[in-house]
């Protein structure tokens, strides 16, 4: 059996490996590194796969976040609403910008906001949502957007783990995940479902004049060469990566395809199972699977027979992952908020019962079923 790994990039890239070369190989002859041919192309062929108007190319997803809140002229001590079950990058740049991050509770099935809690936390004080599409499924959007709509906030999407995700609204019509917000976020880091050799990350928008706002402040505010407008940043995704990721654009869907598939081999092998809950899929989202996270039910202490399965797999050359030990309102980095000193009940409970196996594009039967085998070993005994 090949090693499992958590994620298996080496032999995704084999597999690609002669027109990646020869892109790298062309890029370097060009010696076009900063804003070359492919990082244009890149752009315009990402807008058409994920039918949005405007795509701007950054440096990694936490500076398309950070660009995208500070193109809404939020003012320091405005409330922006997260949930804190997320990787940090989401919340860490509310509070870089001075903005008060207020965290809000995610749906137990799901692991995204939760509407109704969504409503609960909204203040006077409130600009905007910033919803995650956690493991690689959406957001109620449909839901946030009308939430959004009646009290006059912005929703930016956090889509790092859920490119090429389909949101279905209840008159049936699909959108991508990230273009259903004001502006959609996301990630090129080599672990994400399109991954590039390096940082990276995109920006999305319909609006034009967010867009060019977007687009000066990636680019020090400015508006012509040495004219500053506004205060921005430097923040670009490199020509390499770019020519890197028009390959990978073309083999996203079947990268989905193959996470899929291997998603529905644990959803088989765990089906019915008293203590390994396997993820819900929401009628209105198609599931990305950027994580496979099985939930720990059933057993008296959660935590400890999750870290035990840990270990136990570690035991046996299986990687799996605790996706995230410890929630945003339990991070230091944010006790100066005094709103984010609520009680998190079910953040809490998520958090001692989640653990992620190894998801990719790469996992063949042989190595599922050892994988299923052995968590499912450890949880009989
Ligand atoms: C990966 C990720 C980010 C940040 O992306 P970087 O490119 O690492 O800066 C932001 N939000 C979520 C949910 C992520 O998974």
């Amino acid at each position: 059996m090949r090693p499992i790994q958590m994620v298996d990039t080496k032999t995704q890239y084999q597999k690609i490996k002669k027109e990646t070369d020869e892109a790298v190989l062309q890029v370097m002859e060009s010696s076009a590194f900063i804003n070359g041919k492919p990082v244009h192309d890149f752009a315009a062929n990402l807008s058409a796969y994920l039918g949005v108007k405007h795509t701007i190319p950054c440096a990694n997803g936490t500076d398309a976040l950070q660009i995208a809140m500070m193109a809404l002229g939020l003012q320091p001590g405005d409330e922006v609403i997260t949930p804190s079950f997320t990787y940090i990058a989401t919340t860490e740049v509310i509070a870089l910008l001075r903005l008060t991050p207020v965290f809000v509770e995610v749906d137990p099935r799901t692991f995204c906001i939760d509407p109704v809690a969504l409503e609960k936390v909204i203040t006077p004080k409130t600009r905007a949502i910033v919803p995650v599409h956690l493991y690689g499924q959406a957001a109620p959007m449909e839901e946030i957007m009308a939430i959004a709509q009646k009290h006059n906030l912005y929703v930016i999407e956090d889509n790092a783990q859920a490119i090429g995700c389909d949101y279905t609204f209840s008159n049936n019509t699909k959108r991508k995940t990230g273009t259903i917000g004001h502006i959609g976020a996301t990630s090129f880091y080599p672990s994400k479902n399109l991954g590039a050799f390096g940082d990276g990350g995109a920006i999305f928008t319909h609006d034009d004049m967010l867009a060019d706002k977007m687009k000066m402040i990636a680019n020090h505010g400015q508006s012509k060469r040495y004219y500053h407008d506004v205060v921005g940043c430097n923040s670009r995704l490199d020509t390499l990566q770019a020519a890197i990721l028009n390959i990978k654009l073309k083999h996203l869907d079947e990268y989905i395809v193959a996470r899929r598939k291997a998603a529905d081999f644990y959803d088989q092998a765990f089906a019915g199972h008293k203590i390994l809950r396997t993820p819900h899929r929401a009628g209105y989202s198609h599931h990305v699977f950027h994580q496979y996270t099985l939930l720990i039910d059933g057993v008296d202490d959660p935590g400890a027979f999750r870290d035990g399965l840990n270990q136990f797999l570690a035991g046996h050359q299986i990687p799996s992952m605790i996706y995230y030990p410890v929630p945003g309102h339990r991070q230091q980095m944010f006790s100066q908020f005094n709103t984010t000193a609520r009680d998190m009940p079910v953040t809490d409970w998520l958090t001692r019962r989640v653990i992620s196996l190894p998801m990719h594009t790469e996992l063949d039967e042989e190595q599922l079923a050892f994988i299923a085998g052995k968590v499912k070993e450890y949880a009989e005994n």
